[in-house]
């Protein structure tokens, strides 16, 4: 081969890879068998499940295209000689005769194992059979396809990941997509279990380092198999609330939260040490109007010393509320401490996170300014 051919053999891998594993330029510039089949794939969000039976089914028939593509791009360039002398069999021919056979044979079986599943009305497609395994008694593997597609419209979902790999939670299922199959399994049966961690100085989405964690997903029903999943650390939190049961930790690995969720720590730590806002009698507190979930626990009343004059102006550092006075808040507790920890995280610097604790926030319903020593847990 001469050094230009190498070049072109090269482009052609690299064109391969580019379709199987997509980059995100590839993915943004819309370069995927996704974007550029979109029609004929129909809406993820309407049919979650018959999306990526279409998907995955139309993935594999190009993928299988590809050992064929290279063998007609050699005979394009060249390389091989031409369709009509190849079947002479020298021992040359007979290495290209044979491996342009496997590669015609398996783009075939590929072909034949789609018209297969789409003639059945996708009912022997590996994902329904896959479906097949979650049913309870008297059931279809559509009755759960259904319940899938009704809960991926829902906005409370999680998920998270690349492109090709994503991780979905929906209030029963845990779903895991991948470029021919997806993994699922019923929230309720499964147990995780962090099984390692990887540190990446660089990635790909983020210009600072990332902790990634590797979940193993193992359902108390035998017939649906352990799959693992990727989890970038800070978004552990997140999956944390939407899981029913608790992730185990069994190696004890350190996680890494964002910068949020460390603040809130601090935070709270911090709140606790200031003195206690008493109840009135006559006054109930509902729940919290940020996260719906837990009963209001903090009040907003001023317990800070007013600075002198002028010297509140000299700190040049945190964010605009922080040189302004304190003031009295008259709200009624609406909301618990750790909505109000993200609450005073999101109002400061976001590039001086050392200043946070020692600057101020407006209330978030009637903006008085407050500061850390302002805020109290309700005591009983
Ligand atoms: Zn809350
Ligand atoms: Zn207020
Ligand atoms: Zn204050």
């Amino acid at each position: 081969m001469s050094s230009e051919e190498v070049i072109f053999v090269i482009i052609y891998f690299l064109f391969v890879f580019c379709l199987v594993a997509p980059t995100t330029e590839i993915i943004s510039a819309g370069l995927t068998i996704q974007n550029m089949f979109a029609e004929c794939l129909g809406s993820e969000q309407m049919d979650f499940i018959g999306y990526h039976m279409r998907r995955t089914t139309l993935t594999l028939i190009i993928h299988s295209f590809l050992p064929l593509g290279y063998f007609v791009f050699c005979i394009q360039m060249n390389y091989v000689p031409p369709l009509l002398y190849l079947f002479i069999l020298d021992s040359f021919g007979k290495i290209w005769c044979l491996f342009s056979i496997l590669c015609c044979l398996f783009s075939f079986i590929c072909v034949l194992f789609a018209l297969y599943w789409f003639n059945s009305n996708w009912n022997t497609h590996p994902i329904s059979r896959r479906l097949g395994n979650l049913t309870v008694e008297g059931e279809g593997w559509r009755s759960v396809a259904s319940s899938v597609n009704i809960e991926f419209r829902r906005f409370d979902k999680f998920t998270t990941g690349t492109h090709s790999r994503r991780l979905i939670v929906t209030d029963t299922w845990l779903i895991m997509t991948s470029t021919y199959t997806i993994q699922i399994a019923r929230q309720a049966d499964t147990h995780l279990a962090i099984v390692g961690s990887e540190n990446h100085d660089m990635h790909y989405e983020r210009s600072t380092g990332v902790q990634v964690l590797n979940i193993m997903v193992t359902s108390a029903d035998h017939r649906v198999k352990p799959f693992k999943i990727r989890l970038i650390a800070t978004e552990y939190n997140d999956l944390k609330d939407k899981l029913q049961s608790p992730i185990l930790n069994l190696r004890n690995i350190v996680i890494q939260q964002s910068l949020s969720d460390q603040f809130v720590e601090a935070f709270k730590y911090e709140v606790n040490r200031n003195p206690r806002y008493r109840l009135p009698r006559n006054m109930e507190v509902e729940n919290c109007i940020g996260c719906m979930q837990v009963i209001s626990n903090v009040k907003l009343q001023k317990c800070c010393l007013d600075l002198p004059q002028g010297e509140e102006q000299d700190g040049q550092h945190g964010n605009n509320f922080s040189q302004q006075a304190c003031q009295s808040c008259m709200c009624r507790p609406m909301w618990c401490l750790e909505c109000m920890g993200k609450w005073f995280a999101s109002r400061q610097d976001q590039n001086q996170p050392e200043t946070w604790l020692s600057s101020k926030s407006p209330c978030p319903t009637c903006r008085s300014i407050f500061c850390m020593l302002d805020i109290c847990l309700i005591s009983d």
